[in-house]
């Protein structure tokens, strides 16, 4: 039986802006319903503006629903303490590396967080070590985050994530500032976490190939969840996709335009696919 770890439950969350009572007239979110379970790597895709930040923010409790409940591991998402409970079980990386550096030597930086717990200190001392190579970034624990690279700032974000031990982390769009490099190195990084370590990952993106990757794609618009189902099934269905402005993967979109009805999701698959269509063998 697979464990539910986030229950989010008829949900609507509305922004209100200064001096106004009441909700704006289109809610960012709209009766969203969604379990995620234990373990699990999810990624939610959808265009600008669709409510995908909004949503990685309930999930750990940084906002409170409108209308309706989040609950992580049992705990409802409805008061500052509960908020600070479902804060330890979900961590959070956001889009820009510079925005979430607090220390200026990166195993501070690293130890902030369970500091923050009132972990004691040998403890921390163990954990900031480990999480730093956990992420590959043992070697430079001693720079300045200032002097790193945008995918390495990542990565130290994502250990300071590992070193409070939620079982959960919510990135939202955090290769979104990077350069292919640093995007690989954090999706590595991200896939290593949930494979080998066990984190329920929650990944929003608005790249297509890191989509792919994930067990269970959401597709957002307009603060509904369009589609929820696996990546060959979510990338077969191209009319859903671009219906709701998104594109396709590349290897997918190529496979597609030869006339292979296989739904390919990654290079290596395409390569194989194209091949066996040429009747050759390239792999
Ligand atoms: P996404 O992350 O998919 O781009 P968001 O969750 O940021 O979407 O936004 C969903 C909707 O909420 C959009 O219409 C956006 O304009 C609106 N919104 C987001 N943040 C705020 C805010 N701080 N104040 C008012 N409206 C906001
Ligand atoms: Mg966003």
């Amino acid at each position: 039986m697979r464990e539910k770890l986030i229950e989010i439950k008829n949900v609507s969350y509305s922004y209100y802006t200064d001096g106004e009572e009441e909700a704006t007239a289109s809610p960012a979110l709209s009766d969203i319903n969604l379990d995620i379970f234990k373990g699990e790597f999810v990624a939610v895709l959808g265009h600008n503006g669709s409510g995908k930040s909004t949503l990685a923010k309930l999930c750990n409790a940084i906002f409170e629903p409108s209308t309706g409940t989040v609950t992580v591991d049992g705990i409802t998402s409805d008061s500052e303490e509960n908020g600070d409970a479902i804060r330890r079980k979900v961590g959070m990386v956001f889009q820009n590396p510079d925005n979430q550096i607090v220390a200026t030597i990166v195993e501070d930086d690293v130890a902030f967080g369970p500091e923050n717990l009132g972990v004691d200190p040998a403890e921390i001392r163990r954990r900031v070590d480990s999480a730093l190579k956990d992420v590959n970034m043992y070697d430079m624990r001693d720079r300045e985050p200032h002097n790193l690279s945008g995918g390495q700032k990542q990565r130290v974000a994502i250990a300071g994530v590992i070193a409070m031990q939620t079982e959960c982390i919510v990135l939202d769009e955090p290769t979104a500032m990077l350069d292919p490099m640093g995007r690989a190195e954090v999706m590595n990084t991200i896939k290593r976490m949930n494979k080998e370590m066990g984190i329920t990952v929650i990944l929003v993106t608005h790249f297509m190939e890191e989509a792919v990757q994930a067990d269970r794609v959401i597709v957002m618009d307009s603060g509904r969840i369009i589609a929820d189902d696996t990546p060959s099934n979510i990338f077969s269905d191209i009319e859903m996709l671009k219906a709701h402005s998104l594109s396709v993967p590349e290897p997918t979109e190529l496979c597609l335009r030869l006339g292979i009805k296989e739904t390919v999701l990654d290079t290596d698959s395409c390569v194989r696919a194209i091949s066996s269509y040429l009747g050759g063998d390239m792999t």
